[in-house]
């Protein structure tokens, strides 16, 4: 078995927008100016951000539960399943956030994952432009299956 396994990011991408709460409006702006091409997407987020896009901007987003209550966790979870493609998370780094710990831990898994991630909205600007957002994309993940059997019989 070799270490990584190549995983493909479709053409049509499931695309998760999560914003705290001082970067909510920058994030709802920045999907009504990328309406065109966000709506040719899967789109999800966190409870109270989801709500606010779909309602600000009539784009269809799916809300899992709101960021401190769990939401970020889920979305981490959905990364480990391969079921999200790409992130857009406007975190706020100048006020501190009682869910740090799950900040943190979708961070990591997304890289974990290989998964593009934008903090900001230059960051958001690249991404949405590049031409990968309209093709498919193949990356080398960390085989889990061999990972567990490695350690399985090491360990
Ligand atoms: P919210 O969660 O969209 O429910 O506000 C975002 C967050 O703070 O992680």
């Amino acid at each position: 078995m070799e270490d990584k396994i190549t995983l493909t990011i479709e053409k049509q991408k499931n695309i998760a927008l999560i914003a705290h709460d001082g970067k909510k409006p920058v994030l709802i702006d920045w999907c009504e100016t990328h309406k065109d091409i966000l709506k040719k997407h899967n789109l999800c987020g966190t409870g109270t951000t989801a709500r606010m896009i779909s309602d600000r901007t009539g784009l269809t987003v799916k809300g899992y539960n709101s960021g401190p209550l769990g939401g970020d966790q889920q979305i981490g979870a959905k990364i480990v399943e391969g079921r999200i493609d790409l992130i857009i998370f406007f975190s706020d780094p100048l006020t501190a956030q009682p869910h740090d710990p799950d900040v943190k831990a979708l961070m990591r898994i997304a890289q974990v994952y290989d998964i593009p991630m934008a903090v900001n909205k230059a960051s958001a600007d690249f991404m949405i432009t590049s031409t990968f957002m309209d093709q498919s994309y193949d990356h080398d993940v960390i085989n889990f299956k061999k990972n567990i059997s490695d350690r399985a019989n090491t360990l």
